[in-house]
Formats: C-alpha cells, structure tokens, sequence
C-alpha cells in the first residue's frame, strides 16, 4: 500500500513538434505512427580551449543529406546490420 502526499509536482517535458533538416531545410515527417522518419542528430560540447572553446553545436540531418555526407567522406564510417 503506498500514501501519497498532497504535494502537487508538475513536469515539465517537451514534446518534438517538428523536426527540420539542417542541411536541406526540409522537414522530417512524421509517419502515421506518430514517428518521425529516422534522421541523424549531433550534439557535441566542444571542450575549453578548442577551436569552439565549450560551444554546444547541435543539429540534425535527414537520411538523404545523411548519404550526402558520409559519401563526401574519405574514410568511410563503419556499417554494421544488426541481425535479430
Ligand atoms: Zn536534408
């Protein structure tokens, strides 16, 4: 059996409403299960004393600017399937 205080406690949590590519522009959509279509987000916190000196840079790429990108590579990145 659990008691509960009265203490009201709100939460607050955002809700991705929409999502852009930051390299074509283009929206991702969101599917009709209520996903959006998969697409690639970055966040890094440049360290002190880097060239961005403890900048956060975050952006997000859909899957064909994702292609676009790792095809200008000159080492490629590693590809695994996982299999189920
Ligand atoms: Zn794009």
């Amino acid at each position: 059996m659990k008691r509960f205080n009265q203490e009201m406690i709100q939460k607050l949590e955002k809700k991705i409403d929409k999502v852009y590519c930051n390299a074509c522009g283009r929206e991702i959509k969101m599917n009709k299960y209520g996903y959006f279509d998969d697409y690639l987000t970055v966040e890094k916190r440049w360290s002190y004393g880097s060239r961005f000196d403890n900048q956060v840079h975050s952006f997000d790429l859909c899957q064909d600017c994702y292609n676009i990108l790792i095809e200008s590579l000159q080492v490629k990145p590693d590809i695994e399937n996982e299999i189920k």
